[in-house]
This record gives structure tokens, C-alpha cells and sequence, in this order.
């Protein structure tokens, strides 16, 4: 199956795989490939950047896929190992591709088993992580004041503005 003109594919370390299982509420099936030990859910191609941010902020634990050439993807009956294969929820809807509100049940399930989402950077609109990033103070507006005058952003985008 061609990854790109197709679909778009998202992984995740299994540990994820598993707490979306337990957690229930996302209709569709996984696959699983134990060897790498990363699981994968099938998008149409195009959904995840309808919703840029909520992708964005867990991009540290959950890829987006849509530059590989070719996936493997196992028959839909094969549900057990040692080889790639598909962890079905006990509430199947029925089909295998997700849509891009799947960010939602991985929001919590990163948030759960792997670590904080990035916050937005009030200089760019890249994804700021916990470590990143510096406070920094706000050059006083002459036209109004403002409630709060620090504001949280990349190292580099306070250089390139001149904010220390
Ligand atoms: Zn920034």
C-alpha cells in the first residue's frame, strides 16, 4: 500500500497501543509491529493537518507519517504475533481508518504513560516542550497595558526578536 497518496500514518511506541485499548473509546483497529515495538493507525491521507496544533503538541511521542514509500500492512484477520498484525478494540466500529479526532484519546494517553504535551511558543508556531524554551519580558505596549508582561518561548525566537 502506498503511504502518501493514500494515507497518512501515525505512530506510536505500543505502550500507547495498549492504554488506547484500555482506555476504549477509539472505534477503530491498530497495527502492531512487535519487533520495533510501535504500533500504527491508518488516516486518510490529509486528515492529521486538518488539525495542525493538537498533532503538534504531541509530536515528541506520536509521529505522522506521509513521506514512506511502502508500509506493510497485515491482513486484517491476522490478530496475534510474532509478526505485524492488528489490535482490534472490544467496541469495533467496523472499520480500519481513523480520522484526525484520534488525537484527542492520544492526547491522554501520551499525556498518561509517556510525558507533558508541548505548550505554544508565543513567537512561532512551533510545538514548545517543558525543557525548551525561556520567560521573557514583554517590551511595555505605549498604546495599552497589558495584564501580564512575560510570556514563555523558544530560546532562539527571544534572540531573533531581541527579547531577553
Ligand atoms: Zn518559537
Amino acid at each position: 500500500m502506498r503511504i502518501g497518496k493514500i494515507l497518512d500514518v501515525v505512530e506510536a511506541p505500543d505502550i500507547v497501543g495498549k492504554a488506547m485499548l484500555a482506555m476504549g473509546t477509539t472505534p477503530v483497529p491498530h497495527m502492531v509491529t512487535p519487533d520495533d515495538a510501535t504500533v500504527h493507525w491508518l488516516l486518510p491521507r490529509g486528515a492529521a493537518h486538518r488539525r495542525p496544533w493538537p498533532w503538534a503538541r504531541i509530536s515528541r511521542y506520536v509521529r505522522v507519517l506521509t513521506s514512506l514509500e511502502e508500509l506493510g500492512i497485515p491482513g486484517t484477520d491476522l490478530t496475534d504475533g510474532p509478526g505485524p498484525h492488528w489490535a482490534y478494540p472490544e467496541v469495533w466500529g467496523g472499520g480500519h481508518l481513523a480520522d484526525e479526532w484520534l488525537v484527542e484519546d492520544l492526547a491522554v494517553c501520551t499525556l498518561m504513560h509517556l510525558g507533558q504535551p508541548a505548550q505554544r511558543c508565543e513567537l512561532c508556531p512551533e510545538p514548545l516542550w517543558a525543557e525548551d524554551g525561556v520567560r521573557v519580558v514583554l517590551p511595555r505596549s505605549p498604546l495599552r497595558t497589558f495584564p501580564s508582561d512575560t510570556v514563555r518561548v523558544h530560546t532562539q525566537c527571544a534572540r531573533t526578536q531581541g527579547l531577553t
